[in-house]
């Protein structure tokens, strides 16, 4: 098998890099850890725009560069390398987009799909609410049809996009007369309605990166409906494998990867390098290899996407094993760190910016996050291994 990646595809992750390195030189950002959920820098997103490297994989007709999944897995892999901050459109790019492709109206693609190009919808994702995570199809928020529109009331929780979202993505119950699956529908809203208020989350590291979104009769055009009425189930497992599967499950932490190896080749601890004491050399050598697997799953979910389908269990599995690694390296890092690991960003003997620390706080919240571990290890069980339901 031949893993190496077209000359092309090399020329292309090489202008990225170019790209960024730019960026960084001017001191436009400085790296972070979760730059792709908890970044969010409206100018960066802009800049990226210009480049034409949002909507990679539309069709040209509608703004896009008609490009495959394998070259935004090159993207977006060195935007995570970088640590660049691309919160703004993350969600829209990745997700949202790709909905309105398969699912939205013509006028929905000719409006949407280029303001995403033009890095300017920020799309916040609603789907769980305060007693609907895992079972996500309990779901109460609901949007009821009354002639030209729907009148929408209830509440979501854990709705990304910060203070900089203009958009939401909401799952809501459409017909509450049948089974909990089949009454639900997507809608994409502009955040600006009346009714609509916002209250940000402050989340373990002391970021504000997601929101508990509140509606009170909240009027929304029945143009705001993607796909069809009382499908949205269906419709949001698609997404939900497309929002898994990223190469951001595996890299959210990486530069606290290279961080720690710099780390290690720089400090004395005894009289001796870190880099030569054996039981550090293992650990590190153990997360380079986890990190190449890991990479190779990623690699393998953008070739299921290039063959038209949805990598549904290629996702969980993906996902499940990437987050894992990225608690064991947030562990390891604070190991190798020692009490220099506990320090907040603020301390000024804090090394590597506080990486260590964010990440290991963060990386908590990675295995919930989409899907928690348990229930992607249950739709593996379920669509892969052929178990019975449990
Ligand atoms: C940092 C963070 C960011 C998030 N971002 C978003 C977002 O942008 N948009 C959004 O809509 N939501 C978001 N979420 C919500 C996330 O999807 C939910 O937290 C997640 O689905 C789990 O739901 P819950 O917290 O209600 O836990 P529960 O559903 O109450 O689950 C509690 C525990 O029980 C386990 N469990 C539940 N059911 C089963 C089962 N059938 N089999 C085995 N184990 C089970 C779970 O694995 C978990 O460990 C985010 C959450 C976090 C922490």
């Amino acid at each position: 098998m031949d893993f190496r990646l077209t000359e092309e595809q090399e020329r292309f992750r090489k202008e990225v890099r170019d790209f960024l390195e730019g960026e960084m030189k001017q001191e436009l950002w400085e790296p972070t850890i979760d730059g792709w959920i908890m970044a969010y820098d409206p100018e960066f997103t802009k800049r990226v725009a210009a480049k034409g490297w949002i909507g990679l994989t539309w069709p040209k007709e509608y703004g896009g560069q008609g490009r495959c999944f394998i070259d935004r897995l090159i993207l977006t892999e060195e935007m995570l390398r970088y640590g660049a901050p691309a919160s703004c459109h993350w969600f829209a790019d990745r997700q949202i987009g790709g909905s309105i492709l398969k699912y939205g109206t013509e006028e929905q693609k000719r409006e949407l799909l280029p303001k995403i190009i033009r890095g300017e919808m920020y799309v916040g994702l609603g789907m769980s609410e305060p007693e609907a995570g895992c079972d996500l199809a309990s779901l109460k928020t609901r949007a009821i049809k009354k002639d030209d529109h729907y009148v929408l009331d209830g509440q979501k929780t854990w709705t990304s996009g910060g203070k900089y979202m203009n958009y939401l993505y909401l799952l809501v119950r459409t017909d509450p007369d049948v089974a909990k699956h089949r009454g639900l529908s997507e809608l994409i809203i502009t955040k600006d309605l009346p009714g609509i208020t916002t209250s940000p989350i402050i989340d373990i590291t002391g970021n504000e990166a997601w929101n508990e979104v509140f509606f009170e009769n909240v009027h929304v055009s029945k143009e705001c409906l993607i796909g069809k009425e009382n499908d949205g189930w269906r419709q949001v497992m698609e997404q939900l494998a497309y929002e898994r599967s990223g190469m951001e499950r595996l890299m959210a932490n990486y530069p606290v990867f290279e961080g720690i190896i710099q780390f290690a080749k720089e400090t004395k601890r005894g009289g001796k390098w870190l880099s030569q004491d054996p039981v550090i050399r293992r650990k590190l050598a153990q997360l380079k290899i986890e990190f190449e697997v890991g990479r190779l799953f990623m690699y393998r979910v953008a070739l299921v996407m290039d063959e038209g389908r949805s990598p549904e269990w290629e996702a969980a599995m993906s996902k499940a094993y990437a987050t894992a690694f990225e608690q064991r390296l947030a562990s390891v890092a604070l190991e190798i760190l020692g009490l220099y690991g506990q320090l907040r960003p603020q301390s000024k003997w804090v090394k590597l910016n506080g990486m260590a620390y964010h990440s290991y706080l963060s990386s908590k919240g990675y295995s919930l996050q989409a899907g928690t571990s348990e229930v992607l290890k249950n739709i593996l069980a379920l669509r892969k291994l052929g178990l019975p339901t449990g």
